[in-house]
């Protein structure tokens, strides 16, 4: 665990610095949380590799540095309810939970939902719920919320997620083709989304009613 530390550490002043993260909290946060835990014990070797992971089932856990760009640019102070769409190993949720105050994360795919589920309770995170459904329609019934972060890649932010997303709050998304896509900042103002572009990138399908079709 020590070792695992260490480079915990190392990847936060090689790859996450240098490229611009400058949010304490999210440093701290990407040196706290057990990156290596949340791939499968094959990849354990890379777990703090620049580079996103297969987790199984077509899925992949997502390069540390998006991680930590998205997390940056949802502006967190603490006591956030956010919305995350696409749990997948659990990780990026861990990250949001280190830093907000409640985390509601959203996966398709039931096998990978409960291996995040059991993962985040042994870690010994209380304010994670992970939901199976299809997130493109969002979670109404726990709606609104101050923040939503899509990890899967849309041709445009779903509707239903603006729709649930507090005035003031903050969407990250990417946002594009199946193969390339840019990651959208929007901010809700008098009830619209003001959107800035940020980084390339490339992002599985989110898949479902808002998204592409399965
Ligand atoms: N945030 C994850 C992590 O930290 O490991 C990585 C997410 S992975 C890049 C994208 C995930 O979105 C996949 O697990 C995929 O099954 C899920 N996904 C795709 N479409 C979805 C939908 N409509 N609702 C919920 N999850 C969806």
């Amino acid at each position: 665990m020590e070792d695992f530390k260490v480079i915990r550490d190392s990847m936060v002043k090689t790859q996450l610095i240098p490229r611009g993260i400058k949010d304490e909290g999210v440093l701290d946060a990407m040196k706290k949380v057990p990156r290596h835990l949340f791939v499968p014990e094959s990849s354990r070797h890379n777990a703090y590799e620049d580079m996103a992971l297969s987790i199984g089932e077509g899925q992949t856990i997502s390069q540390p540095y998006m991680a930590a760009v998205m997390t940056e640019l949802l502006e967190l102070k603490g006591d956030e309810r956010i919305l995350e769409i696409g749990a997948g190993s659990g990780y990026q949720a861990a990250i949001l939970a280190e830093l907000a105050k409640k985390v509601y994360t959203i996966e398709r795919i039931t096998s990978l939902a409960d291996g995040a589920l059991k993962l985040l309770a042994s870690l010994g995170y209380e304010n994670i719920q992970v939901v199976v459904c299809d997130g493109t329609k969002g979670l109404s019934d726990k709606a609104p919320f101050d923040r939503i972060l899509v990890t899967a890649a849309a041709p445009e932010i779903p509707e239903p997620l603006v729709s649930q997303l507090n005035e003031g709050g903050i969407i990250v998304a990417p946002v594009g083709e199946r193969f390339s896509q840019v990651l959208i900042k929007g901010k809700k103002e008098k009830g619209l989304l003001v959107k800035e572009q940020h980084t390339s990138c490339v992002f599985v399908p989110l898949i479902g009613e808002y998204g592409l079709k399965g």
